[in-house]
C-alpha cells in the first residue's frame, strides 16, 4: 500500500536536504557509541540488538537527543522523538523500495566499505 493510503498517515524518518546542487539524505547512523542514547534522561533512548531506537512509552520529550544527534537523523515529534525505526512492520526498507534510482540500498559496514572500495577502484582504472 502507498503511504498516502495508510490510514496512520506515515512520518518521515529519513532527513533529505539539497546540499550544493545536490540530494543528501541521511537517517540514523546506529552510532556506538551513540550520543542520543547518552544522553536521554528518561531511558527511553535504546540500543537493542544493535539498533537504537525510542522507546515512545517512556519518552518525556526533552529533545536531548536531536541536540545532541551529529547527522541530524532524530527529530521532535509532536509528544516523542522520532528517528528511523528500521520499517519493523516491512519486509523491505520504505525508503529503498521508494527510491526511484536505486541511490539507496541495506548494506552492513562491511558490505558498505567493499561498496565504497569498489566505487573508488572504478574511478581510479577509468
Ligand atoms: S539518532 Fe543520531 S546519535 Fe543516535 S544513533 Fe542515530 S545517528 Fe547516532
Ligand atoms: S526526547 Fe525522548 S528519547 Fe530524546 S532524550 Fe528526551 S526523553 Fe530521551
Ligand atoms: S528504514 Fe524505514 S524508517 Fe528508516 S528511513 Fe527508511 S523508510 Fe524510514
Amino acid at each position: 500500500m502507498r503511504a498516502h493510503q495508510e490510514e496512520e498517515k506515515p512520518v518521515p524518518r529519513r532527513n533529505v536536504r539539497l546540499v550544493e546542487g545536490s540530494c543528501l539524505t541521511v537517517a540514523c547512523r546506529q552510532c556506538e557509541p551513540s550520543p542520543c542514547v547518552e544522553a536521554c534522561i528518561a531511558g527511553a533512548m535504546i540500543r537493542e540488538e544493535g539498533e537504537v531506537r525510542c522507546d515512545t512509552d517512556k519518552c518525556v520529550g526533552c529533545w536531548m537527543c536531536v541536540m545532541v544527534c551529529p547527522f541530524d537523523a532524530v527529530r521532535p515529534g509532536e509528544l516523542y522523538t522520532i528517528k528511523c525505526d528500521m520499517c519493523p512492520d516491512r519486509e523491505e526498507f520504505a525508503c529503498v523500495v521508494a527510491c526511484p534510482t536505486r541511490a539507496l540500498f541495506p548494506a552492513t559496514p562491511g558490505e558498505f566499505r567493499e561498496y565504497i572500495r569498489n566505487k573508488q577502484k572504478a574511478g581510479v582504472s577509468s
